[in-house]
């Protein structure tokens, strides 16, 4: 079977108002790999917590931006999310659960615990020195087609 591969990008203001623009987004592009409602549950929660950070701790003294970009190629999905902000000194140590920087405005830490327990993949990188970019990968089972066929 010839893999098919579809792409998406959108750019929006590091608002919190903005969250749930975000997941609304990647759940309409991802439908079109039909998948169950668990795993666009996973998925929109994940995006919610990456586009979380971008909010809270990137922009701290200014305002900016959050880019979600999304590719499907076959079953797999690839979601992005960057931004251009202040970046994370010490990734790994960042990765840790309960690690938070916030811990005076009730953070628990656990947003990338989170997007790990929810994708089957979590890279987290410097967006190009400036900001931090996380790649997060799911494969979509396509039971629901099965059962529709
Ligand atoms: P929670 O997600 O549970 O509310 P949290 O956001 O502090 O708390 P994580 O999402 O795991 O926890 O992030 C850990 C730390 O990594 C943050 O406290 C922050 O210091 C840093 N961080 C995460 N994303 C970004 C980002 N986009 N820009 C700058 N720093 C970030
Ligand atoms: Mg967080």
């Amino acid at each position: 079977m010839i893999k098919k591969s579809n792409f998406m990008e959108v750019t929006f203001s590091a608002l919190s108002v903005n969250e749930g623009f975000a997941r609304l987004c990647v759940a309409g592009f991802c439908l079109q790999l039909n998948p169950s409602l668990d795993e666009i549950n996973d998925i929109k929660t994940a995006v919610s917590e990456a586009v979380t950070n971008c909010v809270v701790h990137a922009y701290p003294k200014m305002n900016g931006n959050v880019t979600l970009r999304c590719e499907i190629e076959g079953d797999v999905v690839k979601i992005t999310v960057l931004d251009n902000g202040v970046g994370i000194k010490d990734i790994e140590k960042a990765r840790e659960p309960f690690f938070t920087t916030k811990p005076s405005e009730e953070r628990s830490g656990m947003g990338f615990a989170v997007m790990e327990s929810f994708m089957d993949k979590v890279d987290v990188s410097p967006n190009n020195n400036r900001g931090v970019c996380v790649t997060m990968y799911k494969h979509i089972s396509r039971l629901q087609e099965a059962r529709n066929a």
